[in-house]
């Protein structure tokens, strides 16, 4: 399998170019040059196989011709130490929870898979260092760090707004420890991306060897299928037809890459992108006209995404037609305000703790379902509800062994280096 970027189809590369690279020169995004089909027989007995097997079929042909089937079993078993458990609310509502790995946000996935492939694709250049730098506003950072940790010749430094993430999300940046480091920004979300950028211009950090792990990565944005197989694996045992299936969209590489499930035959009927008042794509998918606005920010901060990076493998994926596009996908755009109502109503009626983004999603899918009332629907959960515990007005428990993780944490000694400026940023990197 070759990838090309999609701003000249003419460059092509293979998947460890593309892994290494990034993005293109051009800065387009990388995209598979073929989709290949899976078989009905794979489809059919999906049921009997565990997700180790499934992710191996889903991602053979796009791996094969550079990663030997051994190893790739390999790095997808140090990818999916957890499972996607589907969780039944009602008769024709499912949570697919996606935090049940090491830093409890969805992101944990693409992130352990990439870092698998540079494990892979470094293993023999041992002597080499690299420093990966990323910007978060709250979930990349600690899976990020997590995924990363103690790997040999790699240090990982990233940039988080100070006093913008939640309590845990900042325990889990700065008690990582090891190779992992964090610098809390005086400023914004995006005075972190400003900085990160930056810093890989700047020639007198060329010695660092900076790579980014952004989401955009083809080795992040790949894996992220795994689920959605799973997920209809789940509802298929539970004797369900008719999916309709809700994502939380920030920067659109969830829900595309569940889009690209499909292609690839998995039988779900429609998605919905359920969006916060960052509302590009859905006012993209009535009007036809891509215009986004200055960013908000919302209490689901992980979305907080007006020029979504993805849009364009939603559109090559349906070759640049919309009307196409939008047979496969619709998409909402919700307020803070019905998501926090949303929260409530789901602890509730169905004694559901959600998070933000988990909520963001469930309107969606309530919205989908208003328009088909047979269909079954499932919303999908990127975050552990622990980590937004504030928006929830109840008192509830959680189970011990994430509480235990939190005290741990907790008891820990917090390492940051607060930064004011690019210099500040820069002093720090070059004393790495
Ligand atoms: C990153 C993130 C999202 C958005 O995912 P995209 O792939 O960027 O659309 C949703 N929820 C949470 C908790 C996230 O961390």
């Amino acid at each position: 399998m070759k990838y090309h970027s999609l701003t000249n189809p003419n460059h092509k590369v293979s998947f460890k170019e593309a892994f290494l690279a990034g993005i293109a020169p051009d800065k387009g995004l990388y995209f598979p040059e073929t989709i290949p089909l899976l078989s009905a027989d794979f489809l059919d007995n999906i049921h009997l196989l565990s997700d180790h097997e499934i992710a191996f079929e889903v991602l053979v042909p796009f791996l094969g011709s550079n990663v030997a089937e051994n190893d790739l079993r390999k790095m997808i078993e140090a990818t999916l130490t957890f499972e996607f458990p589907v969780v039944q609310l009602k008769e024709e509502c499912f949570a697919l929870e996606l935090f049940h790995g090491p830093t409890f946000a969805f992101k944990d996935l693409g992130a352990r898979f990439m870092a698998a492939c540079y494990r892979y694709f470094y293993s023999d250049s041992n002597t080499r260092k690299t420093t990966i730098l990323v910007a978060t506003s709250g979930d990349t950072g600690g899976a990020v760090a997590d995924s990363f940790k103690g790997m040999a010749g790699v240090n990982v430094v990233i940039l988080f707004p100070s006093g913008k993430v939640s309590e845990i999300q900042e325990l889990q940046l700065t008690t990582m420890g090891e190779n992992t480091f964090a610098l809390e920004i005086d400023g914004t979300f995006d005075d972190c991306q400003a900085f990160v950028k930056t810093a890989f211009l700047d020639d007198d950090l060329r010695f660092l060897g900076l790579t980014s792990a952004n989401s955009i990565n083809i080795a992040r944005w790949l894996p992220q299928m795994i689920y959605y197989f799973s997920c209809y694996k789940q509802l298929k045992l539970a004797g369900k037809e008719r999916f309709i299936v809700s994502v939380p969209s920030g920067n659109f590489g969830n829900v595309s890459a569940g889009l690209l499930a499909k292609k690839m035959g998995l039988p779900i009927d429609l998605f919905v992108a359920a969006t916060n008042s960052n509302d590009t794509i859905p006012r993209f998918l009535q009007s036809g006209k891509y215009d986004p606005e200055s960013t908000i920010e919302t209490i689901s901060n992980a979305m907080d995404v007006s020029d979504p990076s993805n849009s364009s493998r939603m559109l090559a994926l349906y070759n640049q037609d919309l009307e196409l596009l939008k047979n496969d996908l619709v998409a909402y755009s919700f307020s803070d305000a019905s998501t926090r109502e949303a929260i409530q109503e789901l602890y509730i009626e169905f004694g559901y703790q959600a998070d933000p983004h988990g909520a963001v999603a469930y309107l969606g899918l309530k919205r989908a379902l208003e328009h088909q009332p047979t269909a079954v629907g499932c919303f999908i959960e990127t975050a552990h509800p622990i980590k937004f515990k504030h928006y929830l007005s109840n008192e509830v428990s959680y189970p011990s062994f994430i509480v235990d993780q939190i005290n741990g944490m907790s008891s820990r000694k917090q390492r940051s280096f607060n930064c004011r400026s690019y210099d500040d940023v820069k002093q720090f990197l070059v004393s790495l």
